[in-house]
């Protein structure tokens, strides 16, 4: 069953826009101001969309105030990708379903599924236990209710704002609305379709997410795909402070003016854990495909020290949770064996970065071979 109004709706913009760019350009050149604030437009809406229905809605991954949820709500309406409930279900759907025939907007049904044809298949009914949290805010019930206001009020008053900012009706409709929801909506697409099919997975093969940094760029962060989906409540997706994630800086800096806080952050043992039974699996499917002569017992010894290196990080892991627990008089013996577990963890991946070495170049002598 087709969706007429999403149909309809997405093709006719398309269209609007390519008639109108080229009529425009033909009577007279856009100001600089106002393609600049188009493009900052732009950023803000998807910022709506990442910070606002993607980390705190959908994920959890942390709390802020009605106030900066209103905020993030009026500029996630004006980037007009559905009601907060719909738009959070349907990912949510994702999460728990990837690549199979639950999932919406499965990769697997093909790359322009993912990215744009799922939206023209009638929607299926919101199953509300999957969004019961989200349902009980009257800010969310509110833009659901009349999401049709919502949207089309908050694009308006923009229109409006540009339009006389700038004296140009015509600039303000084409540049700020047109081509600014055009963008948006072909970079968040892009979610679906790049950060399932164009990249790295790092941390875990078993869902089709990958990491592309190039993809971080255009998608205010959310190109770290693979770790999303294997961390996804975390409130970071690129995790190291120099990775482009402004909507992980956005979070942190509103945390540090206390208008969030509950940052959920998986923590580095967990991460370097995850890394590790990802690698093995991959060495181990090396050794496989090679042709050397002990393989079983090189197999043996990869697994062996894979699993003390697992041991040692889920003692130190241990340790620190612990720490977090414990009075500040009595971290004096705990603070020495988290120092003999770090010194015990340092020696194991010593001998996991040795087998590692060992294993890529007998690969590649069975592969010249
Ligand atoms: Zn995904
Ligand atoms: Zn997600």
């Amino acid at each position: 069953m087709t969706s007429w109004p999403t149909l309809l709706f997405i093709v006719g913009y398309h269209l609007l826009l390519f008639i109108t760019v080229p009529l425009y350009l033909m009577d007279k050149t856009p100001a600089l101001g106002l393609l600049v604030l188009s493009g900052v437009l732009v950023f803000i809406t998807g910022l709506g969309i990442t910070a606002g229905y993607h980390r705190l809605m959908s994920h959890k991954a942390y709390k802020t105030n009605r106030a900066v949820e209103a905020v993030l709500l009026f500029f996630a309406s004006m980037a007009i990708e559905g009601s907060a409930l719909r738009w959070c279900h349907d990912h949510r759907l994702h999460h728990a379903h990837v690549d199979t025939d639950r999932d919406p907007y499965s990769i697997n049904k093909g790359f322009w599924y993912a990215h744009i044809l799922w939206m023209f298949s009638k929607s299926r009914a919101i199953d509300l236990t999957l969004v019961s949290d989200l349902n009980r805010s009257p800010l969310v019930r509110f833009q659901h209710r009349y999401y049709l206001f919502c949207f089309l009020g908050t694009n308006l008053l923009t229109y409006g704002i540009v339009g006389w900012i700038f004296n140009d009706w015509y600039g303000a409709f084409v540049w700020a609305t047109l081509a600014r929801v055009f963008s948006l909506h072909h970079l968040t697409w892009f979610i679906n379709s790049l950060a399932h099919t164009w990249g790295s997975q790092s941390y875990s093969r078993e869902h089709s997410a990958v990491d592309s940094y190039i993809l971080c760029l255009l998608t205010f962060g959310e190109g770290y795909h693979n770790y999303h989906h294997t961390f996804p409540t975390d409130f970071r997706n690129g995790i190291r402070w120099y990775h482009f994630d402004p909507t992980k800086w956005l979070i942190w800096t509103l945390a540090k003016f206390k208008l969030a806080w509950g940052l959920k952050r998986v923590d580095d043992v967990r991460i370097t854990r995850q890394l590790m039974q990802d690698h093995c699996k991959v060495l181990l499917e090396k050794l496989q495909r090679s042709y050397h002569g002990q393989k079983d017992q090189l197999e043996g010894k990869v697994k062996e020290i894979h699993e003390s290196v697992v041991l040692r990080l889920t003692s130190l892991q241990d340790l620190i949770t612990e720490s977090k627990k414990t009075a500040r008089e009595d971290m004096r013996n705990l603070a020495e064996e988290m120092k003999e577990a770090k010194k015990a963890l340092k020696e194991e991946w010593r001998k996991w970065k040795v087998i590692v070495r060992q294993i890529e170049k007998e690969k590649e002598h069975a592969t010249v071979a």
